[in-house]
């Protein structure tokens, strides 16, 4: 759809490094939608999401037992053999079990690009920041609590690059995000056509280089090209239109949207953080920007959320209007081993999803190797075969 997506998609390390060396500026890795993103941007800082290379593990396997996350472990591997050595910082919310042990797997493990600044046992400019993301996000405390973990996230960028970040800055963040949800907005309502006016590969590249690439450069591409796509009215392949729900997805393992679209499917749309979970919904511009950010990344609609009811309400509300429009007819969770946040809500989800839309679903887990994702074809091919009928 777009070369330069493309390009962040096969290259991003190259691209960071290219992007830092044009711009003098920082590059901050993050993991997880929920990180407060915007605060960084506003500090003139591009944030990065942190991805894993599928690779076997070369040094993380001995400090991070074999029965975890196989993405997460990928993520500290890759850090450790220094692909994100370009980094000024790293930013860990409390998301799953293993990103929340990532801070002080990251901190002891990885090699920082400057020394700690100590004052009395204390690092005033940490390298690696840790955001305590709420266990439970809709009690009548939480809001209070979190401001007050990002206010106090803002201050350690403050004093780490030595330089304050107004309201001015965090609202012109905001506006840059909101205009980039927008684009994606766009790119996803261009999928309710029958065929679709984008794959859903090509589609998740655009949603993966805007987690790579300064926000209002990647609208400002989208738009180019979603303009293009309507004036040409291009269309991709005709398909069974499925919908995909999954764990982290990244450049290793999006191979699984090819597969399908191989067998004969379309994927239309999705419940993945590479994905509509991302940028689905618009932050407010009327509160004060810190709340406004808060109340964003508190309204994550992520699995790791689900404390006592089997599908929280905003869990069940993002995955409706996600599937609304889009005439789905078969849904396939693509869940990698161990993730505990996407393994005990499937068989509710499965249930729910027959039961209230109606639509069969496959089950794949998956190991997150690239070899794990074409084992999977046979079961992919059968499940749209009997769909289609
Ligand atoms: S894939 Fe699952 S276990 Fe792995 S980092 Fe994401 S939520 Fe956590």
């Amino acid at each position: 759809m777009n070369e330069i997506f493309a390009q962040y998609c096969n290259n991003r390390h190259d691209m960071a490094r290219k992007w830092k060396q044009e711009t003098g500026k920082k590059v901050y890795g993050y993991f997880c939608c929920m990180s407060p993103e915007e605060i960084l941007f506003a500090a003139d800082i591009l944030p990065v999401r942190i991805t894993g290379t599928g690779e076997p593990l070369q040094k993380a396997d001995l400090h991070v037992p074999p029965n975890s996350c196989p993405f997460a472990r990928s993520c500290l591997d890759a850090g450790m053999q220094g692909h994100y050595d370009y980094l000024d910082g790293v930013v860990v919310p409390n998301s799953c079990d293993i990103i929340f042990s990532m801070e002080y797997l990251w901190k002891t493990l990885v090699k920082r690009p400057n020394p700690p600044s100590m004052v009395g046992g204390i690092d005033l400019k940490p390298y690696v920041h840790y955001i305590n993301y709420p266990e439970k996000i809709n009690s009548r405390g939480v809001l209070p609590f979190y401001k007050e973990v990002l206010s106090i996230f803002k201050q350690e960028l403050e004093r780490g690059n030595n330089r304050l970040i107004t309201d001015e800055d965090m609202s012109r963040a905001i506006t840059a995000y909101n205009d980039d949800k927008f684009q994606l907005k766009r790119l996803y309502e261009m999928r309710k056509t029958d065929p679709p006016a984008v794959s859903g590969f090509e589609a998740w590249q655009a949603v993966y280089a805007s987690i790579l690439m300064p926000k209002d450069q990647h609208a400002a591409l989208l738009k180019e090209s979603l303009d293009e796509i309507e004036k040409t009215g291009r269309k991709a392949e005709e398909g069974v239109r499925i919908y995909l729900s999954g764990s982290a997805m990244d450049r290793v393992n999006a191979d699984i949207i090819k597969v399908i679209e191989e067998c004969g499917g379309q994927v239309v749309t999705d419940d993945l953080c590479v994905g509509t979970r991302s940028f689905w919904y618009p932050i407010s511009t009327e509160l004060p920007p810190l709340e406004a950010i808060a109340r964003r990344s508190l309204g994550t609609a992520c699995p790791r959320s689900t404390v006592k009811e089997r599908i929280p309400e905003n869990r069940w509300a993002h995955i409706v209007n996600t599937i609304k429009g889009y005439d789905v007819e078969g849904a396939i969770f693509y869940v990698l081993k161990c993730c505990d946040a996407r393994l005990g809500e499937y068989p509710h989800l499965r249930d729910k999803i027959k039961e209230e839309m109606g639509l069969p679903s496959l089950f794949l887990e998956g190991d997150y190797t690239a070899e794990g994702v074409e084992q999977m074809r046979g079961r992919v091919e059968a499940f749209i075969e009997m769909i289609g009928g």
